[in-house]
């Protein structure tokens, strides 16, 4: 089976180019190397493109018998798309609409999209459902919205199959630490929480204190990135099978507060690092996690990794890594 994976050379979409890899798929990454890196790319062929560049794509729809498209290739950080819009519509939309259309044209019929816990914006209940209405309330998850309606109206015009995977907050690594998230700006969490353990940060902002939630911080359900992984891979063999379009939410269903990252993080380390406690992040709703009942029902999915220490252990073994070899700088 002929795979191609946009994004394939970033943080999430190399660790399913290492699964595909390692499970025998024949696999094409397509990236513009613009937050990617070459040596995270560690099975297939890498074609470094802009997914702007519709000829290109389409001359490689033309050349590679394509079966199925995992669709990465994206900006994620949100403040940045309330900032930057046009930016996030432009690539996170209108190069997946041009992406899906390529596919259409070509028939291939099999899609896995990235998208994101951001559609639900500030949900009324804090565990939300597949059912919950999207509302996004910043143009990241707005674009990644769009890109589900557009792939639901073309499915039903079309052969084109697709499952959308709402994510929620993906971290951790690869266990031999051979990949993980190489952000030179990382945002996340986690990931910035390491790097004030390591000392590439002076300190660590706690953004809000004042949420309505046990400690007042805000609570979000951290899903290891294998765990998300697999459930493309289940994906892919729903689809394979012949099955109809789904939309899935991708989580453990249950959260942690900052404060708890925080405190898992430092004991995970042994460093005690600088916490400042900052005003609140735009945006930012006080309380996510996923019903993915769901995806464990008609999937079957079953995480194997729902543990935040295992989370945190496998993304510091990789950021001591990162930073002994001297490569990103915060
Ligand atoms: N957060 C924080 N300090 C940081 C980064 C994040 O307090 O340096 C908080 C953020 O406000 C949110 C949670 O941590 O409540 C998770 O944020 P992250 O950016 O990791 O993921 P998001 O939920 O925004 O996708």
């Amino acid at each position: 089976m002929k795979v191609l994976v946009t994004g394939g050379a970033g943080y999430i979409g190399s660790h399913m180019v290492r699964t595909l890899g390692e499970k025998g798929y024949d696999i094409v990454v397509y990236d513009n190397l613009s937050t990617g890196h070459k040596d995270s790319v560690l099975y297939g062929k890498l074609v470094i493109a802009d997914l702007a560049d519709a000829d290109r794509l389409d001359r490689l729809f033309r050349t590679e018998n394509f079966d199925a498209v995992i669709h990465f290739a994206a900006h994620i950080v949100v403040d940045e798309s309330v900032r930057e819009p046009i930016k996030y519509y432009r690539n996170n939309f209108v190069n997946a609409l041009n992406l899906i259309e390529i596919c259409v044209k070509n028939n291939v019929n099999k899609f896995i999209f990235s998208s994101t816990a951001a559609v639900y914006g500030i949900p009324e209940k804090v565990t939300v459902t597949e059912d919950t209405p999207a509302r996004p309330i910043n143009p990241y998850g707005a674009s990644k919205f769009m890109v589900e309606q557009v792939l639901k109206d073309i499915s039903l015009s079309s052969d084109l199959r697709y499952v959308a995977l709402r994510y929620f907050n993906v971290a951790g690594a690869d266990p031999l630490s051979r990949i993980g998230q190489k952000y030179r700006e990382a945002t996340h969490l986690i990931t910035v929480s390491l790097r004030a353990a390591l000392g590439k940060r002076e300190h660590l902002d706690i953004f809000g204190t004042d949420y309505d939630t046990p400690d007042g911080t805000c609570i979000r359900d951290y899903i290891h990135v294998d765990d998300l992984i697999d459930a493309h891979i289940l994906a892919l063999d729903y689809l394979s099978e012949g099955n109809g379009s789904r939309v899935f939410n991708c989580g453990y269903g249950h959260g942690y507060s900052v404060r708890e990252v925080v405190d898992k993080v430092k004991k995970v380390t042994g460093v005690d690092f600088k916490v400042r406690e900052t005003g609140r992040r735009e945006g930012d709703p006080p309380s996510l996690i996923a019903d993915s009942s769901r995806i464990k029902k008609e999937l079957g999915w079953k995480p194997s990794h729902d543990d935040l220490e295992y989370i945190i252990k496998t993304a510091w073994e990789w950021e001591k890594k990162l930073h002994q070899a001297g490569k990103p700088a915060s």
